[in-house]
């Protein structure tokens, strides 16, 4: 197999919490501990888990917009915590990234067409005259009016908007697009046509995508591979259609039982997980998932579990999988 586009090697963020009055340091939220994962060019990782999991934390730290604890990111085989700001910039050219929320991404104050035409500013690519067809180019590879350059953001439905904000994404032609619960705020048909957007566009750049979302059924048809996260750590590693069929880690077979199935007389026998999440400030000891698993046993709070391999294709971090899947397959 190639070399992978991305690898992010035991990537760890912890932010410090300070307290009193000389606000001395008390703590520290574990919001990323040890994640591991590599994606491959015009691929499609989606990372999937409970808000607060920490997984927009791994998406802005690949971006450099948070500084990593420990660990390494990898583009191209390049580490990109050893990069000049100059060579960031190069490399920025190749990771873009599309947020949950184009308003707050996109300036209110610009119209459509400074908003799209910022990036080649920024790179000074172009004449002000090539830029301005750029951006009317962009507007109609995502399916909107090239005189919408000449509107504002907020004339736009939610679904517009994400589409402007995936064409500034696309405009240098990168190689990797984040989306950072890019589709999770809009209605379910509007959605459709996003994924559908970005797929058509994956498949025409052979860009990868990071798909970031708190809900598996909204990277199902996207993934290629899922990795599930809880509290910082990622539980479960496996090929789209492994995690959907036989998810092994009672957290990801929780997750799996909230989506609903194509057919509307038929439901899945749902697990509803107990109690909040821990606090990432004291995660509990051994397996992070301990407190809400109802298949713990001591050795579950004493140890972290290592990863195993199900299958060439599936990973787990779990002590008690091989039983569990038995007991399910009985
Ligand atoms: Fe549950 Fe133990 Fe597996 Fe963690 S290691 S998921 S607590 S069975």
């Amino acid at each position: 197999m190639s070399a992978p586009l991305l690898e992010v090697r035991n990537l760890t963020k912890f932010f410090p919490v300070r307290a009193g009055v000389f606000l001395r340091k008390v703590g520290d939220v574990h919001a990323v501990d040890d994640v591991s994962f590599t994606l491959h060019r015009g691929e499609t990782l989606g990372l999937v888990g409970e808000s607060g999991c920490g997984k927009s934390t791994v998406g802005k730290t690949i971006l450099n917009l948070l500084r990593p604890t420990a660990g390494q990111v990898l583009f191209e085989g390049r580490d990109l915590g050893t990069l000049s700001h100059a060579e960031w910039r190069a490399v920025r050219r190749d990771i873009q990234i599309v947020f949950q929320d184009p308003m707050e991404s996109l300036n209110a104050r610009h119209t459509v067409g400074q908003i799209l035409e910022e990036p080649f500013v920024i790179h000074k690519l172009g004449t002000p005259e090539e830029r301005n067809i750029w951006a009317r180019d962009l507007l109609e590879r995502v399916g909107l009016p090239r005189s919408a350059v000449s509107r504002f953001p907020h004339e736009f439905s939610g679904g517009q908007r994400q589409r402007i904000g995936i064409a500034r994404a696309i405009a240098l032609k990168p190689k990797l697009i984040i989306c950072d619960e890019a589709v999770s705020a809009l209605d379910v048909s509007v959605r459709a046509q996003i994924v559908n957007l970005l797929l058509e566009l994956q498949h025409d750049m052979e860009l990868a995508l990071l798909f970031i979302a708190h809900d598996l059924s909204v990277v199902r048809h996207v993934s290629n591979e899922v990795a599930v996260m809880y509290l910082g750590r990622i539980v479960e590693r496996a090929s789209s259609n492994e995690i959907y069929d036989q998810p092994c880690h009672p957290y990801t077979r929780a997750l799996v039982s909230a989506i609903p199935l194509p057919d509307p007389g038929r439901e899945r026998d749902r697990i509803v997980l107990e109690g909040d999440v821990p606090s990432p400030i004291e995660p509990p000891s051994g397996c992070r998932f301990h407190t809400r698993c109802a298949h713990a046993e001591r050795v579950c709070a004493e140890k972290t579990p290592e990863w195993e391999t199900v299958t060439p294709w599936q990973q787990v971090a779990c002590h008690r999988w091989r039983e569990l899947r038995g007991e399910i397959q009985d």
